[in-house]
């Protein structure tokens, strides 16, 4: 009963291969964020030393006082930002993350074609949708993503990789994978951010590329 985290995630990918290959995917089509938000350092280098190398957190200042030092000892870490970004935080995320999931505003994506141009560091970009129209969720609402993803292409020259969702709790989750999925296709972006712990394996036969697990690996969050 008492797993610890790399046992878990050990059993997930055997799962998700499972799982992959019932919906014709290949095994590798689809990256396992450990999103370690909350977890201290020492919660988080076993997985590190399991080998897993892909990682998600919230929050930028959070960020900062954990990987610094864990990308010293494992420097080819990637760490992905999934939680909302303010302007005044955008130079620390640039410097640090290897992907931004929460472009989610015309002045972000400005502050951030600024940075990225700065300090010559190109961390991959994610559209966030609000695929459920939640008032209190970030996100481009499903009508207004095509003039946004194109104003960030046009207007700031940054490649969109990929979009991302976090459907509403209620509700049950496939259709807003399948919105996402649409809404990446209509605009040829490439990779899919959706799918968390308690409904990842509902996002694999939408396309998923990027899970974002975080309490299906570390446990519970205090
Ligand atoms: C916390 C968080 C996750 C992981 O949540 P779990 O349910 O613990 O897997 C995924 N995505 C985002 C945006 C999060 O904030």
């Amino acid at each position: 009963m008492s797993q610890d985290a790399p046992q878990r995630l050990a059993e997930i990918h055997s799962e998700l291969a499972k799982e992959l290959a019932a919906c014709g995917r290949a095994a590798g089509d689809v990256t396992v964020m450990a999103v370690s938000k909350t977890f201290p350092a020492e919660k988080i280098a076993p997985v590190l030393e399991a080998g897993h190398r892909v990682f998600g957190e919230n929050r930028v200042q959070e960020a900062q006082a954990k990987w610094p030092a864990l990308k010293a000892d494992y420097p080819d870490t990637e760490l992905h930002l999934i939680g909302p970004l303010q302007s005044n935080k955008a130079a620390d995320a640039v410097a640090l993350f290897d992907a931004i999931h929460s472009l989610d505003r015309l002045k972000l994506a400005r502050v951030l074609a600024g940075e990225m141009h700065t300090q010559q560091r190109f961390p991959e970009l994610f559209v966030q949708i609000n695929t459920g129209e939640e008032p209190q969720k970030s996100g481009i609402t499903p009508a207004e993503a095509g003039d946004f993803i194109k104003a960030c292409r046009e207007e700031y020259g940054l490649e969109i990789a990929g979009l991302m969702c976090l459907p509403p709790a209620e509700d049950v989750p496939a259709p807003h994978f399948a919105l996402l999925e649409k809404i990446a296709r209509a605009h040829d972006i490439k990779k899919l951010s959706m799918g968390m712990s308690g409904d990842y394996l509902a996002a694999l036969p939408f396309g998923t590329t990027h899970i974002r697990l975080g309490s299906a690996i570390f446990g519970p969050r205090g």
